[in-house]
C-alpha cells in the first residue's frame, strides 16, 4: 500500500511551496499535477521580488528541481477521487483507477479562467490582452487601453486602469451601464463607455492594434484587461462536502485548514489576493499547519 504523510493535488505555487516546507520537514510528500497552471501562457510573472519577469514554466521547473532534494514525489496524473476514512486518513485515487492514501490532504488545483468568445480574445491572450492590471498593467502603461466586462465590475475595472493610462475606455458589449453613479465617476474620470456589440479584436505581427464593432467600426486600442469570471479546476473540494461561502469560495481558518479535519486548501482555490507569492505563501502556512497537525498526533500516539 502507498502510504504518505500528505499528498498534495496541485502541483503549482501553492502546491509546490506547500511541498517544499513539508519536505523540509521530513515528511512523506506525493504531489499530483495535470499541468494546467493558471498562468502558463503568461509571458512573465510580476510581483514576486527575486524572480521578476521569469517565465510561468521555467518557475515551475526551478520549483520542481529544488525539490527533489528533499524527497518529494511527483505523479504528472488527475486526482478525480477522494474518500476519507473512519480513522481519518484520505483515500486518493487518479483517473487510471490507481490508489494512494495519505494521513493528510491538500488541495492546491487553483482556478480555470472564461474568456469571451470573441474572435481574437484567444489569439492576444497574454499578448495584448490581460486580466489582472497588477500583473501586467506596467508593461502597457500609457498605452489605448481597453476594458471588456459586461458585468457589474467593469466601471471599478475601468477607472482603476487610470493608475495606469489616461486612455482608457470600458467596452461592455451589448450591456449598459444601469448604476447612474458608476456611469457619473466614468465620465468624471473620462473614460467613455463604447455599449456596442464587440466584432473581433484586430492587430499585425501579434500586436494587437485595434477592437472592430459589430458596425464594423474599428476602434485603436493596444491593450484590453477584461473580466469573464472563472471556475473552480476540480470538484474534488465540492465533492468531499467543504464549506463553501455564497460565492462558492471554500472557507478555512488562517492556517488554510477547512471544516474537513485533515483536509488544508491553498493558492486561488482559497480566498485571498490571485498572486503567485499569495498562492506559495498559503501553501507554506498550510505546511507548517500539517506538520503541526502530524505533530500533535505523533505525541498523543506515543
Ligand atoms: C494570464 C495570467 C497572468 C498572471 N500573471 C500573474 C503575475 O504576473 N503575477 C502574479 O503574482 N500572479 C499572476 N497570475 C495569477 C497566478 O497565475 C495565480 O495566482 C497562481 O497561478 C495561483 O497558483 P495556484 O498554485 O493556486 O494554482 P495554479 O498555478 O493554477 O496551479 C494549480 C495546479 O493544479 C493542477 N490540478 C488541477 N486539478 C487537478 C487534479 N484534479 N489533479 C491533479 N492536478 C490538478 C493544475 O494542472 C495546475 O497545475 C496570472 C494569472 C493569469 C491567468
Amino acid at each position: 500500500m502507498d502510504q504518505f504523510d500528505v499528498i498534495i493535488v496541485g502541483g503549482g505555487p501553492a502546491g509546490l511551496n506547500a511541498a517544499v516546507v513539508l519536505g523540509r520537514c521530513q515528511r512523506k510528500v506525493l504531489v499530483f499535477d495535470t499541468g494546467r497552471q493558471r498562468n502558463q501562457r503568461s509571458k512573465g510573472i510580476h510581483n514576486f521580488l527575486t524572480r521578476d519577469n521569469i517565465l510561468p514554466a521555467s518557475f515551475l521547473q526551478v520549483a520542481r528541481s529544488e525539490l527533489r532534494k528533499y524527497g518529494v514525489k511527483f505523479i504528472n496524473s488527475e486526482v478525480t477521487g477522494v474518500v476519507q476514512s473512519k480513522k481519518k486518513s484520505f483515500r486518493v485515487e487518479d483517473k487510471k483507477g490507481r490508489v494512494w492514501f495519505s494521513k493528510k490532504l491538500l488541495i492546491a488545483t487553483g482556478v480555470r479562467d472564461l474568456l469571451p468568445d470573441i474572435d481574437g480574445f484567444d489569439e492576444f491572450y497574454c499578448k495584448g490582452v490581460f486580466h489582472c492590471p497588477y500583473c501586467d498593467g506596467w508593461e502597457v502603461r500609457d498605452r489605448k487601453i481597453g476594458i471588456y466586462s459586461r458585468n457589474k465590475n467593469g466601471p471599478e475595472l475601468a477607472l482603476s486602469l487610470k493608475t495606469w493610462s489616461k486612455h482608457v475606455t470600458l467596452f461592455t458589449d451589448g450591456k449598459r451601464i444601469t448604476n447612474t453613479s458608476a456611469r457619473e465617476m466614468l465620465r468624471k474620470n473620462n473614460i467613455p463607455v463604447v455599449t456596442q456589440r464587440l466584432k473581433k479584436l484586430q492587430g499585425q505581427n501579434g500586436v494587437l492594434k485595434k477592437i472592430i464593432l459589430a458596425d464594423n467600426e474599428s476602434m485603436p486600442c493596444e491593450a484590453i484587461f477584461f473580466q469573464a469570471g472563472y471556475e473552480s479546476q476540480c470538484e474534488l473540494l465540492n465533492k468531499m462536502g467543504c464549506s463553501t461561502t455564497s460565492k462558492g469560495i471554500v472557507v478555512t481558518n488562517k492556517m488554510q485548514q477547512t471544516n474537513i479535519y485533515g483536509l488544508y486548501v491553498a493558492g486561488d482555490v482559497s480566498k485571498d489576493v490571485q498572486f503567485v507569492i499569495v498562492a506559495a505563501a498559503e501553501g507554506a502556512k498550510a505546511g507548517v499547519a500539517i506538520n503541526k497537525d502530524l505533530q500533535q498526533e505523533e505525541r498523543s500516539n506515543s
